[in-house]
């Protein structure tokens, strides 16, 4: 359905107006023309324009009320009253607690893992709960092991961020020195050994660089997990919660998820179930394929800055290409004491036309993903 140019809309106290850029190479622009309003959390400013491009699927949201413009062509606009919010709101106001507790305790803050199926709005939240945060003058983590989307770097791989400020409208959170391990697949089914390796190392690198950073220690963690929920996708989110040591585990519209949590769990850990938001918009495989490779393009060519990568030439021969993982061997042609999974994470040279063959001196896994 094809909208008008310009719209104004004026929200009430607890609504959101929602709306999705569909066109090719359109672009809408917003504006809050009066009272406050916020985008995943991040606080607009009255006045100012936002751009929003192909593939936007985009939540206004406001506590008080406000009126906003939007001009350019919308696939969709419309105004719930319905939402969330203050739901969400009370998870970040219990974590805050924790995080004053941990202040005054001198101990870590909170753990928080954020699990779902696909399309639920799992990055979503991650964002609103960061956002809010660091409004508050906290400094969290954010860990994303969505390898699937990869909201820090590029999909395929995993990594953390220390927030320092709301995520830009347009770019969302800084990503100035960002850790990052290269996994190489879009699932985590792709190699488990591998991805619960540097699930394991990410995990053990943010618990150090915590133990020297007091304010990121007690403002805690808060991590996205990939929407494979069932058989090993279960077993990987419950090796993160481990590996993570985690406090919180919110599960976002899966009741089986939530029970299989409650009882697998430690006590200590809570697991809260919490609804999903009627403005998430599912997306076809096709729509996420071309998420991945558009933020693909973004790393290299910027999004609103452009960047200008140049190419230079180097020769093939002085190249050297490696793989993790080698082709798997049933246990009796293995050599003594090495089990089956350590191949998965051996890195392997690809020699001259003949495929894959042993590197003469192989890197541990972990420190190649260094
Ligand atoms: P998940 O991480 O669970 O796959 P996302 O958080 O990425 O889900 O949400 C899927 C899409 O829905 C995103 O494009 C996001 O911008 C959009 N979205 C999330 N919440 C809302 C909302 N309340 N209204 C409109 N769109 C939303």
């Amino acid at each position: 359905m094809t909208e008008v140019q310009l719209q104004e809309f004026k929200l009430e106290p607890d609504s959101e107006l929602r709306f999705e850029v569909e066109s090719k190479n359109e672009k809408v622009v917003l504006e809050v023309k009066s009272g406050y309003a916020e985008l995943f959390g991040t606080e607009l400013v009255k006045a100012k324009p936002y751009e929003f491009h192909t593939g936007a699927k985009v939540a206004v949201f406001t506590w008080h009320g406000c009126t906003v413009e939007l001009r350019g062509k919308t696939e969709v606009s419309y105004v719930a009253k319905e939402t969330p919010m203050v739901v969400y709101l009370n998870v970040h106001a219990a974590l805050e607690q924790q995080r004053v507790a941990a202040e005054q305790e001198s101990t870590r803050g909170p753990v928080t893992m954020v699990v779902g199926p696909g399309d639920v709005g799992k990055s979503t939240l991650t964002r609103i709960l960061l956002n809010y945060a660091v409004r508050m003058g906290r400094r969290p983590i954010y860990v994303d092991l969505d390898v699937g989307q990869g909201h820090i770097s590029v999909p395929g791989t995993i990594g953390a961020l220390l927030v320092e400020r709301p995520a830009s409208i347009e770019e969302g959170f800084s990503q100035q020195a960002p850790l990052v391990y290269h996994f190489g697949h879009s699932s985590p089914g792709e190699n488990l050994e591998l991805y619960n390796t540097i699930v394991g190392r990410l995990a053990e690198v943010i618990a150090e660089r915590c133990e020297n950073n007091k304010k990121a220690s007690t403002s805690g963690v808060i991590i996205n997990t990939c929407g494979w929920i069932k058989g090993d996708g279960y077993k990987v989110l419950s090796h993160a919660a481990q590996a993570f040591e985690v406090d919180v585990i919110l599960v976002l519209d899966n009741e089986r998820l939530y029970n299989e949590l409650k009882r697998d769990m430690p006590k200590f850990v809570k697991v809260v179930y919490l609804p999903k938001s009627g403005g998430v918009v599912e997306r076809s495989s096709t729509q996420r394929a071309e998420a991945r490779d558009a933020r693909i393009r973004e790393y290299f060519y910027g999004k609103r800055t452009p960047y200008y990568p140049h190419s230079f030439d180097v020769k093939f021969n002085d190249l050297k290409i490696y793989k993790v993982g080698a082709p798997s061997l049933p246990a009796s042609c293995m050599p003594l004491g090495m089990r089956a999974a350590d191949a998965l994470t051996k890195v392997v040279q690809y020699g001259s036309g003949h495929g894959p063959t042993d590197a003469d001196d192989p890197v541990p896994a972990a420190a190649a993903a260094a």
